[in-house]
């Protein structure tokens, strides 16, 4: 098996039948998937996208995201998810650094946003030629809708590629401003959805139901969710935006067995659960609860694990590798606040800013670095950003980890998160791991402010716990003074009411800076 895309082929031919996605009120078969993105390929191949060409495609969570991306795969081309909440401009600025020449979007306006930032006067966005409009009207050009979908197994087969070619090209910010497109071969993806199997425990003949809130055009809910559960034949039920409360009534209603979310998931839907009914219903499906993404804090977990009955996997990765590199297992031991060991097939050391090795002892401070078949090609187009990031085969991750005498590693934070006040090093998660235990306190997030003479000094942003109008902010710096060492606790506290998020879900640290 080479393209990726094969993976929905053998779905197809092992399940036919098999619901593959629910959406609303459609339920598609796995053989529907296929005929339809077979449909997609041959639209894509009569209208001149070769073998390699790059396809860009802005679609929210519904069907057609992953009838589109195995129907660019099929057709040999490289798929270039965009972030759906991407505006004119920026789509061309992905559309002209992926050198994309044919752009698919979900609706009409998308496509519409898209023609009049080309006539801004982006070039490349004039001779990325075809537009496709998947759901809506023909105003953007080719509506799929309307084809025939080609009966059977009757489509051109899918084309070959090799292992090393580029499958997907994920758009990242990773350490520097611009985004940049990591370049994930077939093989990289294949390997990292396969590996879901060993992660979630999962058994092909007792297929699995995967709630699907993750965006699907970023790395974890794409690998975890789309390409695992097509690989071993699950169903996936997309939900296009998070909603807690529709969550847990898609999770009660689906039999719900896969959820995998980031930790502000994981809050919200704490925060919405009744917990008499709630729990009551959901006895009994849910076995897998996945997080990653950014930082699972300790309590979140604690609350999850006692009220929803299954323990948190967390696991770890970056889009660059594809993205999942370490992992809790289930079924093996857990340790709170780690990201469980590397999963098999991948590498995992501390390095030093010169790429030199941190002494192998529990407990030291690095910044992680990672090796195995899930590693990227390179940056689509940036030689220089590439060699900076993988040397030898080891890319260079941006986090700063350490890990424990039995090899579980732990993130410490990102290392351009780090805080240093008056010449000590702060590390955030240490900070809001404390935090997150205080009663008032719901959700933190600390992060450094420029100071004249320390350089930075340390702020603590919090959203507060219902019931806490009397906890003020100066009482929580009082708190934090007997918590922590003198050089580090938050000097100042500010409530809010919610944080500033990636559509992921993410804490956005540098917009609170
Ligand atoms: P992305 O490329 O959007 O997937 O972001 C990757 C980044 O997310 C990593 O470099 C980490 O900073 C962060 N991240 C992912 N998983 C975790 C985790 N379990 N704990 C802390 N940070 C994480």
């Amino acid at each position: 098996m080479t393209n990726l895309a094969e993976l929905i082929d053998a779905a197809a031919t092992r399940y036919p039948d098999r619901i593959a996605i629910v959406a609303g009120e459609r339920r598609l078969p796995f053989r529907e998937i296929r005929d339809r993105a077979n449909s997609l390929a041959d639209t894509l191949r009569r209208k001149g996208v070769q073998p390699g060409a790059r396809v860009a495609l802005s679609c929210p969570n519904v069907p057609e995201f992953t009838i589109a991306y195995w129907g660019i795969l099929k057709a040999g081309a490289v798929v270039v998810p965009l972030n759906v909440t991407l505006r004119g401009r920026e789509i061309a600025y992905h559309l002209e650094d992926s050198r994309s020449t044919a752009y698919i979007a979900h609706d009409a306006p998308t496509g519409r946003a898209l023609v009049e930032a080309a006539r801004d006067g982006f070039d490349r966005v004039e001779s990325c030629s075809l537009f496709v409009s998947i759901s809506d009207g023909p105003e953007c050009g080719v509506t799929l809708v309307d084809h025939e979908p080609l009966s059977g197994d009757n489509g051109l087969p899918t084309l070959e590629r090799g292992d090393e070619d580029t499958a997907v090209i994920l758009y990242t910010s990773g350490t520097t401003g611009q985004p940049k497109g990591a370049e994930l071969g077939h093989r990289n993806l294949r390997e990292n959805a396969l590996a879901t199997r060993h992660v979630y425990g999962i058994d092909a003949a007792l297929p699995d139901t995967y709630l699907c809130v993750l965006p699907l055009f970023h790395a974890f809910g794409q690998t975890c969710i789309q390409n695992g559960a097509t690989a071993f034949g699950g169903t996936v039920v997309m939900l296009p935006r998070f909603d807690p409360s529709e969550c847990l009534r898609l999770m009660i209603d689906e039999r719900v067995t896969i959820f995998a979310g980031v930790p502000t998931m994981y809050w919200g839907l704490l925060g919405a659960l009744d917990d008499a009914t709630g729990v009551r219903q959901l006895e009994g499906s849910l076995r897998v609860a996945a997080a990653g993404g950014a930082a699972l804090p300790a309590e979140v977990h604690r609350q999850f694990a006692q009220r929803f009955g299954v323990q948190i996997l967390e696991g770890y990765g970056l889009s660059e590798t594809s993205p999942t590199a370490t992992s809790s297992v289930l079924g093996e031991p857990l340790r709170l606040g780690s990201i469980g060991r590397p999963i098999p097939g991948v590498e995992m050391k501390l390095i030093n800013d010169d790429w030199s090795d941190v002494p192998d002892t529990p407990g030291a401070v690095g910044e992680i670095a990672i090796k195995g078949h899930n590693v990227m090609k390179g940056y689509h187009n940036r030689p220089e950003a590439t060699a900076a990031a993988i040397r030898d085969g080891w890319f260079r991750s941006g986090d700063l980890g350490k890990k424990d005498a039995d090899g579980f590693y732990y993130i410490v934070g990102r290392v351009k998160d780090l805080i240093i006040r008056g010449g000590f090093n702060v590390y955030p998660r240490e900070l809001e791991e404390v935090l997150m235990t205080h009663p008032a306190v719901s959700l933190v997030a600390v992060i450094g402010t420029p100071h004249e003479t320390l350089g930075e000094e340390i702020k603590a942003v919090a959203i507060k716990n219902d019931g806490f109008d009397d906890v003020t902010e100066a009482d929580l710096v009082e708190w934090g003074k007997k918590q922590f060492a003198s050089y580090k606790y938050p000097r100042v506290v500010e409530f809010v009411d919610k944080f500033p998020t990636t559509p992921t879900g993410k804490i956005l640290k540098r917009e609170l800076r």
